[in-house]
């Protein structure tokens, strides 16, 4: 492929993932978007193995690490449970993170490349250096994130003592010996302080995540996916890819972005967050959900016909689904509801928590899938001052994003988060299989107040039972 004809699949390539997320943005837009996505990826690979920069004898290197590559990916996508999405893509950004830090090193042991000047030799040197810093602390980082929200790692945030100046310390040694790396004029004497940066790096990754608690996990996966943008843009430096400069840039960016709205949908201090010690106090939440906390009263029972009656009988309905409704997969179940009461001239709703699920937009993804209209799923500030005129609320699924708690009790992990506020209803019913507490381990007020019901047990079966008492 001729040089010209490589760069133009690069415009159209670069033109079709700005589509493309412009498209995310949107429920009804997103699958288009997803599908420019596809296609310009598969424009920019191709461009790239057939451009003017890989050599006859690379290609078949390339194609060999393209088919075990996408085996595995293959095998991945076709295993993962939709619930077990987020730990894939922290997983994902941890990979990209690595490439960083591999491609940097190869890129500096690579005598290939000649220089005409010192300067940008400089300037190639000071790429890599950044390069692995933001691969090494992304690998690490996501790997931490991949164990917290897997449940293999706890997640009560780790506080060391005097950790912000472990920080500032660790800051402070990566610049010394960046300078002494780009004093150095042969490979092995600039070894030493790019292993030793790798090794610092790594570990700002794993402090960085584990300082987080629980509740705080959506601002750092956020986060990730921008960090796993700007390593993918340092590779595109090294490897002097235009292509994968902008690539990177834009997910940096936009994962940049999604951060801060999370961090305000959370009503949580960015640079706060980063520093790690939010979600403290927390009792140790299991990642996936379920960490046991103490019951603090009597709940109400009721059963799937007691709920169908209560439904029957309101005029205005909001459900608020959260990471239940997902791990149930029921979501079919209340779209079917949805349609019955609202074809019994129900007026039913649904609110959504920003962080709802376990990554940005579960709950709207898993909505739009069983072809729940768009337009009555509405975001927390839409609905919230609808709560008391609502006569049931009925939540799916969710536990810390109903949480009043985080209104009322300041020294609680979750203090200052808005949340969807379903006391507020008439009656509101929560469907869940037991007491255990969510991912942010704290125990729900909400159960026990006097107005709430308790649906116990999974929620796909609850609503199938429901659905039919309702058809009955
Ligand atoms: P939670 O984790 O707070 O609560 C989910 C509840 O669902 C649990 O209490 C569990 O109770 C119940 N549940 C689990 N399985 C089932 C089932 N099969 N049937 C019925 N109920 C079930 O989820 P929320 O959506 O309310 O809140 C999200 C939490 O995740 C927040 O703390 C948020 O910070 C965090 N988070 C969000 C991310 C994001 O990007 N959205 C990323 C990382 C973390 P029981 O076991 O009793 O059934």
């Amino acid at each position: 492929m001729s040089s010209s004809l490589a760069t133009v699949s690069y415009i159209g390539a670069t033109i079709l993932f700005i589509l493309s997320l412009g498209g995310l943005a949107n429920p009804e837009t997103a699958r288009r978007g997803n599908l420019f996505g596809i296609v310009g990826m598969a424009i920019a690979v191709l461009a790239t193995v057939f451009g003017p920069r890989v050599t006859p004898a690379g290609i078949p290197w390339i194609v060999g690490a393209l088919v075990i590559g996408g085996a595995i990916g293959l095998f991945a996508a076709k295993k993962v449970q939709m619930t077990q999405m987020p730990e894939l893509v922290a997983l994902m950004h941890s990979l990209v993170g690595l490439a960083a830090c591999l491609v940097g090193f190869a890129s500096y042991v690579d005598t290939s490349t000649v220089f005409p000047t010192e300067a940008e030799k400089a300037i190639h040197e000071v790429e890599i250096y950044l390069g692995i810093l933001i691969g090494a602390v992304t690998f690490s980082g996501s790997l931490i994130a991949f164990g917290k929200l897997s449940g293999k790692i706890g997640g009560k945030p780790l506080l060391l003592p005097g950790r912000h100046l472990l920080n500032l310390a660790g800051l402070l040694v990566v610049i010394w010996f960046g300078r002494e790396f780009l004093r150095v004029h042969d490979i092995q004497a600039g070894m030493t302080p790019l292993l030793v940066m790798t090794v610092i790096s790594l570990l700002f990754g794993v402090h960085m995540v584990m300082a987080i608690g629980g509740a705080d996990m959506p601002v750092v996966v956020s986060m990730l996916n921008s960090y796993s943008g700007w390593a993918a843009a340092a590779t595109g430096f090294m490897l002097s890819n235009d292509l994968l400069i902008v690539v990177g840039a834009l997910v940096g960016s936009s994962g940049a972005i999604l951060s801060y709205i999370m961090c305000r949908a959370m009503n949580r201090n960015f640079i706060s967050v980063i520093a790690g010690g939010f979600g403290g106090g927390a009792p140790a939440a299991k990642g996936a959900g379920g960490g046991a906390a103490e019951p603090q009263g009597e709940v109400t029972a009721v059963s799937a016909v007691e709920t169908a009656e209560l439904l029957r009988e309101a005029k205005n309905v909001v459900i608020v689904p959260g990471y239940g409704m997902a791990v149930a997969q029921a979501q079919h179940t209340v779209y079917e509801i949805t349609k019955h009461l609202r074809e019994k001239g129900v007026n039913v709703r649904f609110g959504i928590h920003p962080v709802a699920g376990r990554m940005p937009g579960h709950m709207n993804v898993l909505l739009a899938e069983a072809k729940v209209p768009y337009d009555i799923v509405l975001e927390m500030d839409e609905i919230n001052d609808d709560f008391p005129e609502t006569d049931v609320s009925m939540v799916i699924g969710a536990n810390d994003i109903v949480n009043p708690a985080a209104q009322d009790d300041p020294t609680s992990p979750i203090a200052g988060m808005p949340v969807l506020e379903v006391w507020k209803a008439k009656t509101s019913i929560v469907m869940k299989r037991s007491m255990a507490s969510g991912y942010a381990g704290v125990d729900n007020p909400l159960f026990y107040k006097e107005n709430n019901r308790m649906l116990f047990g999974d929620a796909k079966k609850m609503l199938d039972e429901v659905l039919a008492a309702l058809r009955g």
